[in-house]
């Protein structure tokens, strides 16, 4: 079955039931979106493109960057959604290896997007910009709303992620429409989404969480979204008490605590607060429930096939942990061997299900090499079972630290650190050393106190602390302290840039 057609199913009867609610306050109903999606896909046809060609697009959250999505979906197409921070170097690449028939660009970049198309053989370049208006907007207009969307088998392509690439070449995860379908019906249930339900959605529209976790759920149940261009606090406590649902990456549920008009007025109609695309500070977790009687619940997944485990909706929510395998996804955990972990061990995270992704395009042996022989994709995450079967994530194999033959997870030493009076939150990697092979180093942001100062907590004593605590080897040779940790749009620190600098020093 197409993705959009079973989305398109669930979409409210009356077609001027609100689909996308903007900051202006002027909303996209669903029957604007069926015409609109419509008018979009007749285009696609009409430019030459086939099933199974790519639709690139490098555009700016609007209802209309949406819109074509779900168009491309319509069409039959691969919708290849770019971060707009993505510069000359990243664009070339995405073009040449993706070779789209269609690239869709802000207009502020249209000579580059065209010099960068005409050097990849993509025959059409559209302009979008961030209010929705554009070539691609003026050339749908002639045609017709009406398109009967094609049909697809599962294993059709709906789409293609770019990875975020930080230890190598960015691959192009493919996700299918049985993929997509898998997910979207799995998160509907396990979340409970109901009639009425209104979606706060400030996340961006290029990655797995907006694109596919918000917006499918939302589409799915009819509902509406509040759709903002990002997150802003101050927006957010204005909109939360008209939302039922608010999905969002940490940083987003750190920001609201650190608004004193947070509390639970703001929060009294909201029945579920989701975190994921980085780890939940339990800190984090735990004021965010003292402060509004809520509990996030946190999920994990990855780009490679939408999300795999989840809290428990009704059960107990966990913090510093992501739940269970989700209904129809296998998880295990397994050491270097292969063999599965006992409880409270930490190995290698491996999944596999319905919405687990095809393969990385135009990398088949990449693809070989991150599947096991019966079918699991190896995560890369490492993590463990707590005693009571809820997975606990350390992070990822890349970031293990082996100093002088043993292994160091950074996220039990960091988990220390955060919790230190004086700090606010700290990263730990390791670095190139002659002796150990890598060395244990943290990289630590004071607490902001009074105006414009900081805590005075030292290396010293942060090193006290943690031998007090931890076997000599986990212990930092050095501790760095910056103003803040290098973070991704999607609140990912990045540890890449920090081995980076920290290894020319
Ligand atoms: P992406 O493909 O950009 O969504 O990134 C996926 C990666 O984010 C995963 O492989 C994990 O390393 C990380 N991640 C996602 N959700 C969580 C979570 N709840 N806790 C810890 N790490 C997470």
């Amino acid at each position: 079955m197409n993705l959009y057609s079973l989305l398109a199913a669930n979409f409210p009867k009356d077609d001027k039931a609100p689909c996308m609610i903007l900051s202006d306050g002027r909303a996209w109903t669903y029957g604007d979106v069926k015409r609109a999606s419509g008018r979009l896909a007749n285009l696609i046809v009409a430019l030459g493109l086939k099933p199974g060609d790519r639709v690139a697009a490098q555009v700016e959250k609007t209802p209309e960057a949406l819109v074509l999505y779900l168009a491309a979906l319509r069409a039959g197409m691969v919708f290849l959604p770019l971060n707009p921070a993505y510069q000359r170097h990243e664009i070339e690449y995405f073009l040449g290896d993706a070779t789209p028939g269609l690239f869709v660009c802000r207009p502020q970049v249209s000579g580059l997007a065209s010099e960068l198309a005409a050097k990849a053989g993509v025959k059409q370049v559209l302009e979008l910009d961030d209010s929705g208006r554009g070539s691609l907007i003026d050339a749908a207009t002639p045609y017709s709303d009406r398109f009967k969307s094609v049909a697809c088998k599962d294993a059709d392509l709906a789409a293609i992620l770019y990875t975020s690439g930080t230890t190598g070449r960015s691959k192009g995860a493919m996700l299918s429409h049985g993929n997509l379908i898998a997910n979207a019906k799995t998160l509907h249930a396990y979340w409970h989404f109901q009639p009425g339900d209104v979606l706060l959605h400030m996340l961006p529209i290029f990655h797995v969480h907006g694109l596919f976790v918000a917006c499918h759920c939302a589409l799915l149940n009819g509902s509406a979204m509040l759709f903002e261009t990002k997150f802003d606090v101050t927006r957010a406590l204005k909109l939360l008490p008209q939302a039922t649902v608010m999905m969002g990456v940490p940083t987003y549920y750190v920001r609201l605590l650190l608004d004193k008009n947070f509390g639970r007025e703001i929060v009294c109609n909201t029945r579920l607060f989701v975190s994921g695309s980085a780890p939940l500070l339990k800190e984090t977790f735990d004021e965010f429930k003292a402060r509004t009687g809520h509990i996030i619940l946190e999920r994990y997944g990855m780009t490679e096939g939408g999300m795999f485990t989840s809290n428990p909706y009704a059960g107990e929510r966990r913090g510093g942990t992501v739940g269970f395998a989700l209904p129809g996804t296998k998880v295990r955990i397994v050491d270097d061997a292969s063999n599965p972990v006992k409880s409270g061990v930490i190995g290698n995270i491996q999944v596999r299900g319905a919405n687990v992704f095809v393969g990385y395009w135009q990398m088949p042996e990449k693809t070989l090499e991150e599947f096991t022989a019966d079918g699991f994709f190896k995560t890369g995450d490492m993590g463990s079972w707590d005693p009571d079967g809820y997975i606990v994530i350390s992070g990822r194999s890349k970031d293990l630290i082996i100093t002088g033959g043993l292994n160091v997870y950074p996220r039990e030493i960091e988990e220390m650190i955060d919790a230190m009076p004086g700090i606010d939150e700290s990263a730990v990697i390791g670095l190139p050393h002659s002796d150990f092979g890598e060395a244990v180093t943290a990289v630590v942001v004071r607490k902001k106190v009074g105006a414009g100062g900081t805590a005075s907590i030292t290396e010293t004593e942060v090193i006290a602390v943690l031998k007090a605590q931890l076997a000599n080897f986990k212990i930092p040779k050095h501790v760095h302290f910056v103003d803040k940790l290098p973070r991704n749009t999607m609140g990912k620190v990045q540890k890449n840039l920090l081995r980076n600098a920290y290894t020319k020093t």
